[in-house]
């Protein structure tokens, strides 16, 4: 499989997987001209994107759907819960309702041979899920968008040769930035976004002996940098899992721009 990040971070996140047969995106929270052109960087043919899987509704996972949908045509899969917030999302304007396909955690499906495993996310929007696709050959995790992860989370992950992981804010900046305190206390909760430091300790219980590269993504452009967030999670890697920077590659996806197209195999 391949996989390659378009946007990611708090204000915006859009990802591409898939191998030689299907094509995939996972959310639409840029512009339809951005997703094009990420995915021109990627080396990949819009027009070969044959569905997008949305992970939950908030602005920063959607908010381009409504015109790559009319330009594109393709299949939407997502929760019956999620489905309706997008309905209710007047800024994306009419969605043709047929595109429409009701996903339930924890009920896998196929696109093609690609596998997909839709699992609960703690989050506070109204059904979220995050996503892991397998084909024959390797499978892929992915989870952002979670304030807390637990043996759910783990299970749902477990044996991934691909990660990309939340490490969305550094606590101390968090607490001293500028948020009003009401955010501070959503983004800290366990319906939140997961901190540079818990990103790590959920990456090292996920290591397996297939596991050799972690890209992590949403970083909050006011509560984190790159940097921090590498350092803090290949510490917490090092210092209670003994795990080395060649056992496993750690890389930050970039915020408004194509990451590289990893090969997993
Ligand atoms: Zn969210
Ligand atoms: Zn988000």
């Amino acid at each position: 499989m391949q996989f390659g990040s378009i946007a990611s971070g708090s204000s915006g996140n859009c990802l591409y997987a898939g191998n030689d047969d299907v094509h995939v995106l996972i959310d639409t929270g840029i512009s339809k001209k951005r997703i094009e052109t990420g995915l021109d960087e990627l080396g990949i043919d819009s027009k070969d994107i044959s569905a997008v899987l949305i992970t939950h509704e908030h602005s920063d996972h959607i908010q381009g759907l409504g015109v790559w949908s009319r330009k594109h045509h393709v299949p939407i899969y997502a929760t019956r819960g999620t489905l309706k917030e997008i309905q209710r999302c007047r800024s994306l304007g009419e969605i043709d309702e047929s595109l429409f396909h009701v996903i339930r955690p924890e009920e896998d499906f196929y696109l093609g041979n690609l596998r997909v495993h839709p699992f609960t996310i703690p989050h506070d929007a109204r059904d979220p899920v995050s996503f892991r696709l397998s084909d024959d050959r390797t499978t892929i995790g992915m989870a952002t968008d979670l304030g807390t992860f637990d043996d759910h989370i783990l299970k749902s992950l477990e044996g991934s040769h691909f990660l990309y992981i939340e490490a969305n804010h550094d606590l101390r900046m968090l607490e001293t930035g500028p948020y009003p305190y009401a955010l501070k206390c959503r983004i800290a909760g366990s319906f939140g976004h997961l901190c540079n430091e818990m990103s790590g300790q959920m990456i090292g219980r996920l290591k397996n002996e297939k596991l050799d590269r972690v890209v992590l993504g949403h970083l909050s452009k006011e509560n984190n940098f790159p940097d921090l967030a590498l350092a803090a999670v290949k510490d917490e890697l090092a210092r209670d899992f003994d795990i080395t920077e060649k056992e496993l590659q750690v890389s930050v996806a970039p915020r408004s721009a194509a990451s590289d197209l990893f090969r997993i195999d």
